[in-house]
């Protein structure tokens, strides 16, 4: 097969901005996530991969071959394609969570959740997501501190009261984050947050060591509207133990599909089980 890859503006996707990761099978000690993504693209580029630096900004999946165009003006046909445009954590939005991204802010406690040992932290959110990450946070954490903006949760009932029931765990309810407050001089760092009540608009201060952002993710597939099947949150349906779409020929692997696991070592095993099935309907066509 001749394989080609579309790498897209930000190459390597969410592990270019992860630092350490632990759960990568294979490395004796602690690895960085960029180093781990040029590791991959040297092995994707030496089996033959042709690694092209640019972005794709229109498809056409209505005929075979499947068309592809760039933004940089290139047109590209392929007889199957695999979407790997994964998903990107949702952020508040406010310039102090920006600056200390990677430095106390985080979009993913199993990868950073290890720096908190016996630290305090806080997580930001009210669905299934903020519940998990608070709940795996007390792992490591002394003290977790949920802050929800609503007086309600939509997390499932039982998760919410693992976390109420849990002494770890402290959730502040009808607050949402206004501010990041740090140090960045001579090393960058948090030091807690100013809350904003979401009706009178008070204000109070938390000291924290980390701020875990889990206020959802947005799946990479505006390209794809109209074209696959997707549920209401815009991930791609597969079919189930495959990665097959809606449109066959056309494959799905990793965080654009998966709600569930979202790590790298299965976004990567996603990637051999979509290259396999696109393998098989090359073959059998
Ligand atoms: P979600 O269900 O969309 O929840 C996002 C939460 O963040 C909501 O509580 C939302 O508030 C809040 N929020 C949104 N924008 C905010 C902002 N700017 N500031 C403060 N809060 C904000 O996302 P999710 O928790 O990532 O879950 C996504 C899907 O994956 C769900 O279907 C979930 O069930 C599933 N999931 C399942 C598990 C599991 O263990 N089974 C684990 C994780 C995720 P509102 O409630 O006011 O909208």
């Amino acid at each position: 097969m001749n394989p080609t890859l579309i790498a897209g503006w930000q190459k390597g996707g969410q592990l270019m901005i992860t630092t350490d990761v632990e759960n990568f099978p294979g490395f004796e000690t602690m690895i960085q996530g960029p180093w781990l993504m040029q590791q991959m693209e040297k092995q994707a580029h030496h089996v033959g991969t042709v690694i092209v630096e640019d972005s794709v900004k229109m498809v056409d999946f209505s005929k075979t071959p499947f068309v592809v165009q760039t933004e940089l003006g290139q047109t590209y046909t392929a007889d199957t394609l695999i979407i790997a445009t994964g998903a990107q954590a949702k952020w508040l939005g406010i310039p102090s969570e920006k600056k200390f991204q990677g430095y106390g802010v985080s979009g993913c406690a199993t990868c950073d959740g290890f720096f908190y040992k016996n630290k305090v932290v806080g997580v930001v959110g009210g669905g299934d997501t903020a519940a998990q990450e608070a709940l795996y946070l007390t792992n490591h954490a002394s003290k977790v501190y949920v802050f929800h903006w609503r007086d309600k949760m939509r997390a499932q009932p039982i998760m919410i009261e693992r976390m109420e029931k849990h002494p770890k765990i402290e959730i502040i309810w009808n607050h949402q984050v206004h501010e990041v407050l740090g140090v960045t001089d001579p090393h960058k760092y948090v030091t807690g947050v100013i809350l904003e009540h979401s009706q009178t608009k008070s204000r109070q201060q938390i000291a924290l060591d980390g701020l875990f952002i889990a206020i959802g993710h947005k799946p990479s597939t505006d390209l794809f509207v109209g074209q696959l099947d997707m549920d209401e949150a815009g991930y791609i349906k597969v079919q189930t133990g495959s990665t097959v779409t809606s449109v066959p020929g056309v494959f799905a692997a990793g965080d654009v599909f998966d709600t569930t696991y979202r790590q790298a070592i299965t976004a990567a095993g996603f990637g051999c089980m979509a290259a396999l099935d696109a393998e098989r309907y090359l073959s059998s066509h």
